[in-house]
């Protein structure tokens, strides 16, 4: 099961590629996310690689040159893209995880010296690597999974009545837009939409004057499930490979004049990031923790959203931050400025209790698909996880250590965000990086 902790987690598992040693790694050994890259040697189709220190292993050329003997032999690279929506769907979905063991073997400083030079061939630095969204992703399901954002925005427009009445029975959440999902360090053009700037007259179309981030979780569909064929929470964490970060990018202005009566709409459609890197939830075994410990006055979930293991483990403890540098921060060399930490652990739904909500009608959900937790804020003022919280709708405008101010993104702006987990006796792993930058409108 995916909370098991096991040998793979040892902290005292060392990779001979050095930088994966350094504890500040965000990639050692016990992590190894799956990426896919464009190899200088290959024009014809991304590779399938690991993350090893400031390394790329590739596993798409290490199988083609048998560093790996007899194991994944069966797995014909004539076959198709060599890609985790691939080996899931056609070779099946425990391939990858074994895919990633048999790096694990090779990278160990324990791996016998022909298979260390063998595995040798196949790395490329990881810095200026070409890479691609990683999962074919035909679907993107948006949530809005932590109590303190939603709680902090419905009381800046319902100030006495914040929560709607269904947030503590269902994991709230909205269809969002695949095709617009780009890869962590494309630019982000602003958006023209309509909106309406006091609560009476008539709108207008042009670029975004509000536009704005939000710090979340990704999580991929590694398993589907058939059409009117529920997932039970017990199966939840089965159906769930991995983890990304993901920035939804929100135009305010355009979202406070559409988004009633069914959502949000073209306000976040626009453009998704994401980082490269799909964490696994093995790897994220030492992070579990337990589901949000709600108030006494709340609700529990309904029968269909709990059992004992999602209790006792279903949470995640991701410390997520972001960052902002402006075009005047970079030309002045100053350091990126960090604007909010938060934790997946203070979201008031699980992971697992998203996808089952997601498949309890009988949606069949499908291999690579995206589900995202929604904005994740903690309860304190420095955990809000999007500017329209931490300014309060641009009331309260943020300081910045180049003398300007932000209460929403300006052009030139680039929001860097990151994820790590740490825990006692255990390495430090982390999900990399999503960035993006404001270019001007058309
Ligand atoms: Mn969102």
């Amino acid at each position: 099961m995916t909370y098991e902790i096991n040998e793979t987690h040892d902290p005292n598992l060392k990779s001979w590629v050095e930088s994966a040693n350094d504890p500040n790694s965000d990639f050692p050994i016990q992590n190894l996310p799956f990426c896919m890259f464009w190899s200088d040697d290959d024009e014809d189709q991304p590779h399938l690689a690991v993350a090893i220190g400031d390394k790329l292993f590739d596993l798409y050329g290490a199988i083609g040159a048998g560093v790996f003997g007899e194991r994944f032999e069966d797995i014909d690279l004539e076959d198709g893209v060599l890609d985790p929506t691939f080996i899931a769907n056609f070779v099946g979905p425990t391939a990858l995880s074994e895919l990633r063991i048999a790096a694990m073997d090779a990278l160990s400083d324990s791996a016998d010296q022909r298979l260390q030079n063998a595995a040798a061939e196949h790395l490329v630095p990881a810095s200026g690597a070409d890479l691609e969204i990683p999962f074919t992703i035909g679907d993107y399901t948006d949530f809005y999974c932590s109590i303190y954002h939603a709680t902090n925005v419905g009381s800046m427009f319902r100030p006495d009545n914040p929560l709607m009445p269904n947030y503590k029975y269902i994991p709230v959440g909205y269809h969002g837009r695949a095709s617009s999902i780009v890869l962590s360090g494309t630019d982000i053009k602003r958006p023209h939409g309509q909106s309406r700037s006091g609560s009476e007259g008539p709108p207008a179309f042009g670029p975004s004057k509000n536009l704005d981030y939000e710090m979340e979780l990704g999580f991929f569909v590694g398993k589907g499930n058939d059409l009117s064929t529920p997932i039970g929470i017990g199966d939840a964490e089965k159906h769930i490979f991995g983890v990304c970060l993901v920035n939804d990018w929100s135009a305010r202005d355009v979202q406070g004049w559409e988004y009633q009566p069914l959502g949000p709409f073209l306000a976040k459609n626009f453009a998704t990031s994401i980082s490269p890197f799909v964490v696994t939830m093995e790897a994220l075994a030492p992070f579990r923790t337990a589901a949000f410990e709600r108030d006494t006055g709340d609700p529990q979930p309904l029968e269909y959203l709990s059992d004992e293991q999602n209790r006792k483990f279903g949470g995640l403890d991701i410390n997520l931050e972001v960052y902002i540098q402006t075009e005047k921060m970079r030309s002045e060399n100053i350091e990126p400025f960090r604007l909010s930490r938060s934790n997946t652990k203070d979201l008031y739904w699980t992971i697992g209790q998203m996808l089952t909500h997601h498949a309890s009608n009988g949606c069949n959900l499908q291999v690579g698909d995206l589900l995202a937790t929604g904005t994740v804020s903690g309860k304190e003022k420095d955990e809000r996880g999007c500017l329209l919280e931490l300014t309060w709708r641009g009331k309260d405008p943020i300081d910045l250590p180049s003398g300007e101010q932000r209460r929403f993104l300006e052009d030139g702006d680039e929001i860097i965000m990151k994820g790590f987990c740490e825990r006692e006796g255990f390495r430090r792993i982390g999900l990399g990086e999503c960035r993006g930058r404001i270019i001007p409108a058309n």
